[in-house]
């Protein structure tokens, strides 16, 4: 069975006024973690779900992978409804789940073969050591997975939701936790599946993971979905940078030519650095610079960066 056969459809998945409430347990109050979410993932992509943490980001994940139970709304999955073709919808996701889980007593060869024949692909349609290959694991195919490193049991999650060749592989913040090596490689890894025409769906809580893999980009907060476009046209959209200057000598007040500037929000670091948040539509880095050398500040340093999730929730709700 493998992968299922339906006709490729426009989008991978479509959500539907999806909701979800936890219930009330011992002194924790009833908990709304999906607010009625939309959204329609394109066949082909790389979808980013980018929010902070207790957005609701897991819960939805979940709710694909069939592992939480929604609370109302639709969910449709390779054009197959969830509720009404269950095996269908399920048979053409894999999942990554954020936590580690795995079962201490198989190697990663034995936990793939486990999780292909739980998805009724015939023997000869593995791709076990093939897949375990490509994901840096061929020299411990055969090791108990107790002494695989962290890095080594996030990369046999990927694998194993890959055992049934699914179109579509949703991961839950693949590279929390993860080395900047490590990163680098799967990245690359997902990028190569993507090519090969697997939609991705990815979570993360960095701007700068989103950024950096996802042609589309969804915003969830509070578990609500509150943007959802290109990526090029969201990170136009967000218009706060913050420029940190290190002066030759640590300062001990923001200059008043610099405080006066209604368009700058400025602020002194404890070790004597000057930051200064401003938006790009008001102002430019170089006429801040100029108020900074007129105010004679000598400058040892600038960096500049993107704006923190909190900025950008607060640009894109105004
Ligand atoms: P994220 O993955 O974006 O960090 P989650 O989906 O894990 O967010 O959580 C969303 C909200 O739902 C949080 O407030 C969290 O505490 C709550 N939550 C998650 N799982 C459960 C659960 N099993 N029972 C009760 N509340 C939960
Ligand atoms: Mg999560």
């Amino acid at each position: 069975m493998s992968t299922p056969q339906k006709a490729r459809p426009e989008n991978a998945l479509e959500i539907k006024a999806l909701r979800k409430t936890y219930p009330a347990r011992g002194n924790e109050p009833a908990k709304e973690a999906l607010k009625g979410v939309d959204l329609a993932i394109p066949r082909g992509s790389v979808f980013g779900l980018l929010g902070p943490n207790g957005a609701g980001k897991s819960t939805l994940i979940n709710i694909l992978a069939g592992l939480v139970n929604k609370t109302d709304g639709g969910v449709s999955i390779w054009g197959f409804d969830q509720d009404r073709n269950p095996r269908m919808s399920r048979a053409s996701i894999g999942v990554v789940p954020q936590e580690l889980h795995l079962d201490p007593f198989f190697t990663p060869f034995e936990a793939m073969e486990i999780q292909a024949g739980m998805y009724g692909v015939p023997a000869r349609e593995r791709r076990t050591a093939e897949l375990l290959d490509a994901l840096g694991l061929g020299d411990k195919m055969h090791v108990g997975a107790r002494s695989l490193s962290g890095g080594m049991k996030r990369r046999l999650l990927i694998g194993k939701a890959l055992a049934h060749s699914p179109p579509v592989l949703i991961l839950d913040e693949p590279t929390a936790g993860v080395d900047i090596d490590l990163r680098r490689q799967l990245w690359d890894f997902v990028r190569r599946l993507n090519e090969d025409g697997t939609t991705i769906i990815l979570t993360t809580h960095y701007l700068e993971e989103a950024e950096e893999m996802c042609d589309r980009i969804a915003i969830i907060n509070h578990g609500e979905v509150i943007a959802n476009e290109p990526k090029a046209d969201l990170l136009s959209r967000i218009d706060r940078k913050t420029m940190t200057i290190t002066p030759v000598d640590p300062l001990t007040d923001v200059p008043a030519i610099l405080a006066r500037e209604a368009a700058l929000d400025c602020a002194l670091g404890a070790d004597g650095t000057l930051s200064i948040s401003y938006s790009r539509s008001e102002t430019t880095p170089g006429a801040i610079l100029d108020l900074v050398r007129a105010a004679e500040i000598g400058i040892r340093d600038v960096m500049t960066q993107e704006a923190g999730l909190e900025t950008i929730f607060l640009d894109l709700t105004h």
